[in-house]
């Protein structure tokens, strides 16, 4: 056998597709007698040798459970490596990412501008705890960058970014974002949770900070909560250095299902892709739909900017209703495929009512009730047959 690098790369090669970082990424079988997968470590005190390694322990592999394991260490190697980061760390869930991410990433004094169509528990965050902590949060219209622009030259420090947005999924122009960011010195951070680094890598585009909600593809099955902050090399240390101090390292079990889920992210987001098109397509031609919000379709605001900085999408997508809050909910409980239910990700379909009345700020929703659909991995003719009993049950 030739000889070959711990994780089965050979020394010098090119950097790796992602469908192969996916697939070998954080794996070393050499140091666990062969076996293919890392070992599901749970610890928390790791024994020295001597009283010298013990002192000096902060300069070794693995000093506490808290900070580095091998179970740790393989999902962080092979998420680095498909982000293009200088560093990862996992915490316990996707909504822990994006306040490690700002607590990283902002100081007391400071203000953070946030997009008005964010994750709504980001705003909760920011609106709560942020606030009490003495730091300032500024929501811009995603598809009107003027007032992000605005506040930049007012002084605003960080920018968080979030694409395509909760519920009505409108991509915003990232690169525009960045330029604006980067003139006036301000950290930026994204919630890449719908596109993955997959199809979008956000370090490799300049952002500071990748957030994802591993909860979600990642998992990929519904049976477990995680997430991810990942950096590049200049917040790498600021980074690692917050989520030491504040003790929130994910559990062993979650990461050890998560790196499972990983391996076949990518086939398992294709099919997802492939569905959800064949979904919205449908849907677009039903006279109950307003609008189809799916970032591939033109009736989507910013299908340019998806199309430009994206073009392939995920499961996850919404469309608006012609009638009222009460149609919504015969349509919701006509369903029997679908599962009513949050979060999103597992191999199964979804839906739940987006709730936009208060969610707004910047700029209200004009439009009518949303519902949000998650196609998982059932037969997309079963699928599409449930809907359509849906429809009928609106009367
Ligand atoms: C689900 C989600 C989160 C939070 O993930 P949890 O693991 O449920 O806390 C954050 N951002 C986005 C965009 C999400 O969809």
């Amino acid at each position: 056998m030739s000889s070959k690098h711990e994780d089965g790369r050979n020394p010098g090669e090119k950097p790796r597709k992602a469908a192969t970082i996916l697939t070998h990424g954080g794996r070393r079988p050499a140091d666990f007698h062969g076996f293919v997968n890392p070992p599901l470590v749970r610890a928390s005190t790791v024994l020295f040798a001597s009283a010298d390694e013990m002192k000096h322990r902060r300069t070794s592999r693995y000093s506490y459970g808290l900070t580095n394991t091998p179970t740790i260490e393989a999902m962080n190697t092979a998420w680095s490596e498909l982000e293009g980061a200088a560093a990862t760390v996992l915490v316990p869930s996707g909504l822990a990412a994006v306040s490690l991410a700002i607590l990283a990433g902002v100081s007391a004094g400071e203000e953070i501008l946030v997009p008005d169509n964010v994750y709504g528990p980001t705003r909760r965050f920011c609106e709560g705890t942020l606030k009490r902590l003495g730091m300032g949060t500024t929501y811009y219209d995603p598809m009107d960058l003027s007032g992000l622009k605005e506040a930049l030259k007012n002084g605003a420090n960080a920018v968080f970014a979030e694409a395509p947005g909760s519920i009505t999924f409108e991509t915003p122009d990232l690169q525009e974002i960045l330029n604006a960011a980067r003139a006036a010195g301000a950290i930026t951070m994204i919630d890449n949770t719908w596109a993955t680094p997959l199809i979008y890598r956000p370090i490799a585009h300049g952002f500071d900070f990748s957030i994802q909600a591993s909860t979600k593809y990642v998992g990929g099955h519904a049976d477990l909560l995680l997430g991810s902050v990942s950096a590049n090399e200049r917040h790498a240390a600021r980074l690692s250095r917050t989520h030491t101090e504040l003790g929130i390292q994910a559990g062993p079990d979650e990461i050890y299902l998560a790196m499972r889920g990983m391996r076949t992210m990518k086939v398992r987001i294709e099919q997802h892709e492939k569905q959800a098109l064949e979904v919205a397509h449908w849907l677009a031609g039903r006279p109950e739909v307003a609008r189809v919000l799916h970032p591939a379709l033109s009736s989507c605001p910013g299908h340019a900017n998806w199309q430009r900085f994206f073009g392939r999408s995920t499961g996850l997508f919404a469309f608006e209703l012609k009638g009222d809050e009460a149609a919504a909910e015969r349509f919701l409980d006509g369903l029997r495929l679908f599962g009513l239910g949050y979060s999103w990700g597992g191999f199964e379909s979804l839906a739940s009512y987006g709730e936009l009345s208060a969610a707004r700020t910047v700029r209200p929703w004009p439009g009518g009730p949303v519902i949000r659909l998650h196609i998982g991995l059932e037969d997309v003719a079963d699928q599409i047959a449930d809907l359509e009993a849906a429809f009928a049950a609106i009367g």
